[in-house]
């Protein structure tokens, strides 16, 4: 573990343009800068300290920057630990987090499954609470399990809802993120839509969110706003062409879902093609595209997105519950897809315990083509994720990139006799959670504890929401 991207014995703590560093992470074993060399024991992995600058960014990596003598500057002890950076979590549902583990969800084909959790969304009544509370539960679990970056594809707006109304729905799940201190993209999906109340609705959230901010992402890069029909079994290439439209008029990144079970099947009764041959011809296979699951793809197909440069998000954690299949991760990766991962919604898998996916993802990869590293998974929850979202500066730990990070304590008998702890972070001790959590140089979780808000108030406020419903 060689030092790499900066740093150094003499890098200096003096932050940024001279300013005092805002946190030093002292002591690392192991930290990943990113993706290496390739090799599992590559060299993106220095020991040592993390210098954060006042703007939130990371300033030098690499063995342990200068003490100041226990001035000012606040230290987080990272002694024993591999720091990462902040996990990046490219596909999720936050609504689902209110229906986890769903009566007659399970062991059912998909179509069955999405008239099950449609009706469950009827009975709870969607609005801006709701969503809100549903949120702020998910993105509190998403951060004490080391998720930094949420991408939030939510598909259910009511029909009754105008545009406004929408807006205040974004507004809800936004607001969880800024008072939790986690970064959120909102990606205004479609299920079945109006095409063109969609698209208004999707316009006037991106200016209600975001305004004209370049690439759709606030300037503080807190809340970003993308597009995503769910997918050619939901909505007509009407939708599709719409939501384009938007996205091409404010820079915002596109998202989508393809080949999942139910939309192999639904793009042949319908058009009598495959589900990535219609996204190709509506211009959604493009660089600025990301697509979730993409299960069942043949060898033509991969070679197809890789031209593309559409970005793939790969989800076992919902796949193979659901018995959808597992993306053939390794072809993707050699054909030169960038691939990231998320959970998907709550409503499929009952965590959005990203790590824990990165560890199945690896434990499966064996049944559809070459074992996956520990790395490979881990840059895919990070650097793969972010890279999809366009955002270049989240997903690495290397000077000027954001300051998201985690810190897991390896010292445990969970890791004992653990040869290589970055690896071990995957192949040892499942659903394991960090001890420290920073975001943007901000202290968000400390000692395993959210510092931003009470965990247990969080899911109290759904509860009382959900209970509301029922009664
Ligand atoms: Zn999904």
């Amino acid at each position: 573990m060689t030092p790499a991207g900066g740093g150094g014995p003499g890098a200096s703590v003096d932050g940024v343009g001279g300013a005092p560093p805002r946190l030093v992470v002292r002591g690392a074993l192991a930290i990943r800068t990113g993706p290496g060399a390739g090799s599992e024991a590559d060299d993106g992995e220095p020991g040592g300290d993390v210098v954060v600058g006042g703007d939130g960014r990371v300033v030098s990596v690499g063995p342990a920057a200068p003490s100041d003598g226990g001035a000012a500057v606040p230290e987080l002890d990272a002694t024993g630990c591999v720091v990462t950076p902040g996990l990046v979590n490219a596909h999720h549902h936050l609504l689902q987090t209110a229906f986890r583990t769903l009566p007659g969800t399970r062991g059912v084909s998909m179509r069955e499954w999405l008239a099950l959790m449609a009706a469950a969304y009827r009975r709870a009544s969607v609005d801006a609470e709701l969503v809100g509370a549903a949120a702020r539960a998910g993105l509190a679990e998403a951060l004490l399990s080391g998720v930094t970056t949420v991408a939030d594809h939510h598909l259910t707006w009511p029909a009754a809802l105008g545009p406004a109304d929408t807006v205040d729905l974004a507004r809800a799940a936004a607001g969880a993120a800024v008072d939790l201190g986690a970064r959120l993209v909102l990606v205004r999906g479609t299920a079945g839509d109006d095409p063109e109340a969609a698209a208004l609705s999707a316009d006037a959230i991106a200016v209600a969110l975001v305004g004209d901010a370049p690439g759709g992402v606030r300037a503080d890069g807190g809340v970003q706003v993308a597009v995503g029909p769910a997918g050619v079994h939901s909505d007509r290439e009407e939708t599709f062409r719409l939501l384009a439209e938007v996205a091409a008029r404010r820079g915002l990144r596109r998202r989508t879902q393809a080949n999942e079970q139910v939309d192999v099947v639904a793009a042949l009764e319908r058009y009598g093609r495959r589900p990535l041959d219609l996204l190709d011809e509506w211009g959604w296979l493009a660089p600025d595209v990301t697509v979730a699951h993409l299960c069942d793809v043949t060898s033509d197909e991969i070679s197809r997105v890789a031209a593309s440069g559409a970005h793939a998000t790969h989800a076992p954690g919902c796949d193979v519950p659901m018995g959808w299949g597992i993306a053939p991760v390794a072809r993707l990766l050699a054909a030169g897809v960038t691939v990231g991962l998320g959970t998907s919604g709550g409503g499929s898998n009952d965590a959005g315990h990203l790590l824990a996916d990165a560890r199945l993802g690896m434990q499966v990869s064996a049944l559809v083509g070459r074992q996956l590293t520990a790395r490979e998974l881990l840059d895919a929850a990070t650097t793969g994720s972010a890279d999809g979202l366009g955002r270049p500066e989240l997903g690495r730990l290397r000077p000027g990139s954001a300051a998201d990070l985690c810190v897991w304590d390896v010292g445990g008998v969970a890791d004992a006799g653990v040869a290589d702890p970055v690896a071990g972070l995957l192949w040892a001790a499942p659903g394991r959670r960090p001890r420290h959590v920073v975001v943007g140089g901000r202290v968000v979780v400390r000692d395993g504890r959210l510092v931003t808000a009470d965990e247990r108030e969080a899911a109290r406020g759904l509860s009382r929401r959900l209970a509301r419903a029922v009664a």
